[in-house]
């Protein structure tokens, strides 16, 4: 693979030339949210300046307009994700909406007592709450496949856990924390073999590999605009088509009906269904924009990038000696961020020391609070990387380690 033009990139981003108190910004916080290039804003502000108008019911040029834009951008996420068709493609806030969608739609209805849902012990909030609380509602037990000393899944635990009993198994595809990519075909094979459906976060995984939810044959997929080059304000629920067509709404109102009388209501094709109201029109248009401009670029030489990157981080961090890192060693098993921990000094202060060098990183629990209990620690500093990340940031972070040595520990 031909390596990245990463100083070309980094020209559609002005943000990245900013400068705090006389130092250029180093933003390694992608996991959390990445930069928006140059096109995709383009794409936004031409739908406001030329396009503007709301969907669906209108008659008018520019109402026919956004819409076909609208449409197209469903048709644009199920061809880059490997979806059928538009059908499958329900735009959401964010991957949390996706998890919630599926959990109140489909879990509220379909689980009851003895039923088991499969989380692991590396889900986001996003999953790990939702799923708890619908459990809660319903009865439903929820049971976690282990994750070992690697930071990787036991599948043999997992291959216990999912059974007969078991209505869904919900995993991440590329952890937050620990960067660990998972083996979510198998998990599905698994879910499959015992009759329960699959849900997969991708949220860390879209943003920074090809991904094909058909190969990975999961039942739901869920994304998010604004980790992969695109906007906030939009994600992605993706759904096999028998499965979405049969589950009841989650959010009702105007644009997702068919016939309304004051006694009741019928629904609109899909992914109308569960799209009430004027959804996110611009953003969809930047979701789309930012697409093109990842496969443009090629999302196997973004994940390359990215492996690479990842791997300088992990060799550079664990030479210092004093650093522990959370995860897999670098590898294909292992996405593009490092989780870690200097000795003697608390992630929130040494994530403070390294914004003294206007280098941004992400200090906390990273949405994953039990797995961080497992690991033994409150919080851990996260580096994260993207397309337009460089060698030189990632040593001017290891650098930076030695001012909050010398001030804490
Ligand atoms: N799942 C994973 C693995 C994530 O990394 C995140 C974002 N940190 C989410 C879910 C939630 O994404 P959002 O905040 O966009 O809903």
């Amino acid at each position: 693979l031909e390596p990245l033009d990463v100083a070309s990139i980094r020209e559609e981003f002005p943000i990245l030339q900013r400068e705090f108190d006389g130092q250029q910004v180093v933003y390694l916080d992608n996991a959390a949210t990445t930069q928006t290039p140059d096109p995709v804003v383009d794409a936004m502000s031409d739908y406001y300046r030329e396009s503007n108008a709301n969907i669906h019911r209108g008659i008018h040029h520019l109402s026919q307009e956004a819409s076909r834009l609208y449409e197209e951008a469903h048709d644009r996420v199920a061809e880059f994700i490997g979806a059928d068709g538009r059908e499958e493609v329900i735009f959401t806030k964010n991957t949390t909406e996706g998890e919630n969608l599926v959990a109140y739609a489909w879990g509220l209805n379909e689980l009851g007592p003895g039923d088991r849902v499969v989380l692991t012990e590396m889900e986001h909030h996003a999953s790990l709450v939702t799923w708890q609380q619908i459990a809660k509602q319903t009865g439903a037990d929820i049971e976690y496949i282990r994750v070992d000393a690697d930071g990787r899944l036991d599948m043999d635990h997992a291959r216990d856990l999912i059974d007969d009993d078991t209505a869904i198994v919900s995993a991440v595809h590329v952890s937050n924390t620990l960067g660990t990519v998972n083996p979510v075909s198998e998990l599905t094979d698994l879910a499959h073999e015992h009759d329960a459906l699959s849900f997969i976060d991708g949220a860390q995984a879209v943003p920074n590999r090809p991904v094909d939810v058909a190969a990975i044959d999961a039942d739901f997929y869920a994304f998010s605009g604004h980790k992969m080059a695109g906007p906030t304000g939009i994600g992605v629920l993706y759904g096999k088509q028998d499965l979405l067509e049969e589950m009841e709404p989650y959010l009702y109102g105007g644009g997702m009906i068919r016939k309304v009388t004051f006694e009741d209501s019928t629904w609109g094709d899909l992914p109308w269904k569960f799209e009430p109201g004027t959804p996110q029109i611009a953003e969809a248009v930047g979701l789309d924009a930012a697409i093109d401009w990842l496969e443009e670029i090629g999302m196997d030489r973004i994940e390359s990038h990215e492996q690479e990157l990842a791997r300088y981080a992990y060799e550079q961090l664990a030479a210092e000696g004093d650093v522990e890192i959370y995860g897999p060693e670098p590898g294909p098993e292992r996405g593009g961020l490092v989780s870690f921990n200097l000795e003697g000094v608390h992630a929130h202060d040494l994530t403070s020391i390294l914004n003294d060098h206007t280098i941004a990183v992400r200090a906390g629990d990273h949405c994953t609070q039990p797995l961080h209990d497992k690991l033994g620690v409150a919080a851990s500093t996260r580096a994260s990387f993207y397309v337009y990340n460089t060698r030189e940031e990632i040593d001017k972070l290891v650098a930076a380690l030695d001012d909050a040595r010398q001030l804490f520990a």
